[in-house]
């Protein structure tokens, strides 16, 4: 059965870049809703136009659209073995919608590592980030800076500001996170698959903890 590891924390605790290592140790996807989001924006995709007005506000993009939209992208070929889902769920009734389509696809959620950090981390950390236009890669301009400045080390394009990193929207993401995701937590929690990971250390001792709690 392929098993898929579902990444849970508030924006800006470092969720993609630690997705990112643990697809490439793992050799499996990595399915970003938000990195999927963007790229419809920038290809100006009718599903992008729709998705920009929530997402420019910090506001969740609705089930329907979030939910068709991940499927799509379960059901290519690389997700035969499992992924790391980044970003999906982010809701009690999206969990449900992700259990019906895994059952679809022979797979499961196997376990839910939860990065922590507090408020003031995340928000010290969004603000200072930049990401790569071309593939979503993320820099921080004091814990991670870029070799040259605005311009991403991976890929050479160009680094820039999220709109929905700006502070007031940022504060918008977290209450909609502790509003809308923290249910998601305690849902995982009951379910037994919730493992806690410290978010607020190094990028490689988090990546350390996330490699031991999924067995690597
Ligand atoms: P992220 O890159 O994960 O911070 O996502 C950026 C934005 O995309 C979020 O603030 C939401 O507006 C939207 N988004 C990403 N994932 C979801 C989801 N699972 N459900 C609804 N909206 C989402």
């Amino acid at each position: 059965m392929a098993t898929f590891i579902v990444l849970l924390g508030p924006p800006g605790v470092g969720k993609g870049t630690q997705a990112r290592i643990l697809a490439d140790a793992k050799k499996i996807a990595h399915i970003s809703s938000g990195d999927l989001f963007r790229e419809n924006i920038k290809n100006q995709t009718e599903l992008g136009k729709h998705a920009r007005s929530f997402i420019d506000k910090g506001e969740l993009v609705p089930d329907d659209v979030t939910i068709g939209m991940i499927r799509e992208r379960l059901s290519r070929p690389d997700c035969i073995p499992g992924a790391i889902l980044d970003g999906f769920p982010r809701t009690p009734v999206q969990a449900v919608a992700l259990e019906k389509m895994l059952a679809e696809f022979n797979g499961e959620v196997s376990v839910v590592p939860y990065i922590t950090a507090p408020e003031s981390v995340v928000v010290g950390r969004i603000s200072g980030r930049w990401t790569c236009r071309l593939n979503g890669h993320v820099f921080h301009h004091m814990f991670n800076p870029p070799i040259k400045a605005g311009i991403c080390d991976i890929d050479g394009s160009e680094l820039y500001q999220r709109k929905d990193d700006e502070v007031e929207t940022v504060t918008i993401r977290i209450r909609v996170y502790l509003e809308q995701t923290i249910p998601l937590v305690e849902y995982y929690r009951k379910s037994g698959k919730l493992i806690e990971i410290n978010g607020a250390q190094s990028v490689e001792q988090v990546s350390k903890d996330l490699c031991a709690a999924v067995n690597i």
